[in-house]
This record gives C-alpha cells, structure tokens and sequence, in this order.
C-alpha cells in the first residue's frame, strides 16, 4: 500500500489553491494504480482541491483499490467501515472509492449497499469522470458507475507526480494473456497501446519538469504496439531514448512470451536503457507453467536469461514466483527451486496462492494445502535470500553510479538510491545530492542493498 499525499507544489497555478478544500488518496497495489491516483489528484487539483497530509484533514477521501492481492476485499472494507466516525463527524466529508476491486460489478454494489455514508464508487476506467462524480456528491448525490472494460486511452488528463526522481509514464492498459491465476484482463480490460507519439510527447513533458528518470508502465510492457500498426516495444525504446535529458530510462513488466531479440538489442545498444529486467518465472515447472497458461517452458525462460546476459554483462533480472499452484507436486516445486538456483535473480517477489474469485484457476481440483504453501514458501524463500546475498556480493569493490532518491537524515546522514540495473545502494552524503547521478563504490553487503562510498573523482 503506498501512502499517495506528500507535499508537491500544484502545476496548476492559475487555480487559487485550497478554494474547495482538501484531499486525500489511500492507494493500495502496483504501479498502474499508483499512477492512477496521480491522475486522480491531478484531476482534483484541477477543481481547486489541494492535498491534505493527513485523513482527518480531509474534504474528499478516495480509496483506490487493488483486488489481486490476498484478503484484499477484506482490507478495503475494513478501511471503508472506519470511515463512518469520521463522516458523522464531518457529514461534508466526501468519500470515493474507484479501481481495479470497483471494475468487478458485484463487489462494487456490494460496498455500495453495505456503506450508505460513501458517496461514489466507481471502476477503475472511469477515471477522468472522477470531477463530475465529485461535483455531483457535493449537491448531494450518491454515484455507482461501473462501465465496459475496453474504454478508449485519454492521454491528456492532468497529474501530480508522486516519485520524486522517477516519473511512471503509461505506455499500455489491459492485458490479454488471461494467466489463470490472475484478474487483470478481467477488470483492466484488453490491452490497449497508447500512440508513440503521445508518449514522445509525455516524456518530454517530464524532462522539461526537470525529471530525468521515468518507468514505462505496463501490465505487459514486451506486447506494446500489437494493437497499432508498426509499432513494438523495441521500437518505442528507441524512440523515448531519443528524447533529449533523458538518462534513465526503466520498464515492467515483462512478459516473458513476448520479450523479443529485438528488444534485447534495443536495451543492450541505447545508452539510456536500464540494464534491468522484471521477468516474473511464477514457476519452474513446465506442467505448472501450463496449468497457469504462461506460454513459455522453463527451457525458454532460461534461453531469454542468457541471451539477456550475453548481451549485457552488468544486467539484472528480479522475478515473481507463486507457490502452491493447484496441482503444483513437490516434484514441480523442486524444479522451480532448481531454476531459481540456475538463473540467480537480484531479487524475487514470491507469493503462496490464492484463490481469486472469477479465475479459472480458482476452481482448479487438487489446491495445495495452506501447510505446503507455508513450508514450500519458507524453503524458496531461504534459496532467494542466499541467491541475492550471492549477487550482492559481485558488487563489492566496483563503483556503480548512484541516481539519489532521498536521504535518511535520522543520525548520519546515509543518501540511498539505485544503479542503472536496480541494485539499491547506501551511502553517507548529504541531502543537496538528491537527484543527482553520483559514483559509489560498494564496499558492504546488506540484507537485500548494498552500502559503499562516495567517490571523489566523477567517472
Ligand atoms: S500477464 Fe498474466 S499475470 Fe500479468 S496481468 Fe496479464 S494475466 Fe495477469
């Protein structure tokens, strides 16, 4: 869950500051929904709201959800129902709720009927409608909208960026892989590419703003373009790269059905690609591969890693792995452990799964029992760890350039932030150096970072 609201000048200036009040954001998933909730402030910002650090100071509240994660109808429940002090307290209060968990009709009018006190809810492609939702709350009408998946791409609506040195730029929406685990194409829709162009011109927007990293966002970034005519991934690569300012230029997710040679060479040649790559495995076995309808084998995940590292020696690959698939035998379970000692990934999201209502594989015979799930996820996790330790531990004494993201000022000041390909490195500095592409020389393996030293000689 990420905490949206932090203190960020408007870019709306021409609009008086505070004139309807305050708002704020509780965001819960990934990046696409972060990014969502930019919009959504933007839009807000737009009607003259500004941004309140805290709830309490609130004239409009928005929950944007997440249903991909464990328990979470429970949680934003949860959050909603503690909700209703504050709005008998403040009967002006406004109280949205909107994404992915909204886009599935029946959980939307349940939370509708369940809390009579929230004034709008709504899907996740019904965004840029958010001002007319609030406008009409504010005469005192309640809204329910949830509408088809597959809306048309509005690249133009406003935004408040929350990374403070790395901006998310959109490049695709939906997803048509249909993993049988997962619920994004059913909530987020058929994939849908933005124009070339628009993205170009988005990228430079940020530039200008004075960002010069971004993150193409997508569910399935390697499919870009498979809906427009002559475009790819690849192709877009070398196209942002051009952009003039732009020094880091990183992406996810990455399928890896669909990640191309082409787009290997794109990331090995164009100077301002990061040399990092998130290719989540989920598993190591090809039965269970199937069974999750991932399109590739284990042979094939493997050959993409080499190809990857021929190409470019200092790349990293971080991964997503699930544990206890139906069906998964501990047979399949050792052959995803083999793969994660063969490939050594920097880092690995790992998961027990779970059941998602409206999956096919939620309705799968043969689910693992919860103990399995615990153990086999105990034992991946103990493999990761040594792995990621392993990795680190090739850093030691080399000098990488550090993009600062901030500076924890709690004692001595220890200035944090990451290589080109994704390993996070600490070091002591000050906070001036945030934003800036400084040389460290790692000296120390932490947990899951590195921690070194500023070097006195740029490189
Ligand atoms: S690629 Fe699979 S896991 Fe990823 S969003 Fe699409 S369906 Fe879900």
């Amino acid at each position: 869950m990420e905490n949206y609201n932090m203190e960020r000048k408007s870019p709306f200036s021409e609009v008086k500051m505070s004139e309807r009040g305050a708002y704020y954001i509780e965001t819960f998933g990934c990046q696409m929904n972060v990014r969502d909730s930019e919009t959504a402030a933007g839009l807000l910002e737009t009607l003259g709201f500004s941004s309140a650090s805290e709830k309490e100071n609130a004239d409009v509240i928005l929950f944007n959800t997440c249903c991909v994660r464990d328990h979470a109808e429970k949680r934003v429940f949860g959050n909603i129902g503690a909700m209703k002090e504050l709005k008998d307290a403040k009967p002006n209060l406004i109280l949205g709720v909107f994404g992915c968990m909204m886009q599935q009709p029946e959980v939307a009018q349940k939370l509708y009927k369940r809390f009579p006190f929230v004034d709008i809810v709504f899907g996740t492609n019904l965004l840029s409608r958010l001002p007319a939702f609030v406008e009409s709350a504010e005469h005192g009408s309640r809204t329910l909208a949830i509408e088809e998946n597959n809306i048309q791409i509005e690249d133009d609506l406003p935004s408040i960026r929350t990374g403070m040195i790395n901006a998310f730029v959109n490049i695709n929406y939906g997803c048509d892989n249909f993993c049988t685990y997962c619920i994004v194409p059913y909530v987020r829709g058929r994939e849908r590419s933005r124009d070339p162009k628009a993205i170009v011109e988005e990228v430079k927007k940020l530039v200008a703003e004075g960002y010069s990293e971004i993150t193409l966002l997508g569910q399935n970034v390697n499919s870009y373009g498979k809906d427009l005519s002559d475009a790819t991934f690849a192709k877009l690569l070398q196209l942002v790269s051009g952009v003039e300012g732009l020094k880091r230029i990183r992406f996810m997710t990455s399928h890896p059905k669909d990640l191309s040679d082409e787009m290997i060479e794109a990331m090995a040649t164009l100077p301002n690609v990061c040399h990092h790559v998130h290719l989540p495995m989920q598993s190591g076995s090809n039965e269970i591969l199937s069974r999750m309808n991932r399109k590739y084998t284990r042979e094939r995940y493997l050959e993409i890693v080499r190809k990857l590292r021929n190409a470019m020696d200092d790349v990293e690959i971080t991964t997503d792995i699930i544990v206890g698939f139906p069906g998964e035998t501990e047979e399949d379970f050792s052959q995803t452990l083999d793969l994660v000692d063969q490939v050594g990934f920097a880092s690995a999201f790992t998961f027990k799964y779970s059941p998602r209502m409206g999956t096919r594989a939620a309705t799968m015979e043969d689910q693992v029992s919860e103990a399995t799930k615990r153990e086999r996820l105990h034992r991946l996790n103990e493999l990761q760890e040594k792995k990621s330790r392993e990795n680190n531990e090739k850093y030691v004494d080399r000098v990488g350039i550090v993009h600062v993201e901030d500076c924890d000022m709690r004692g001595d000041p220890v200035c944090y932030g990451k290589c080109s390909n994704f390993k996070m490195v600490y070091f002591a500095g000050s906070p001036d150096l945030i934003g800036q592409y400084i040389p460290v020389r790692m000296e120390k393996v932490r947990k899951n970072s590195l921690y070194g030293t500023q070097e006195d000689q740029p490189l």
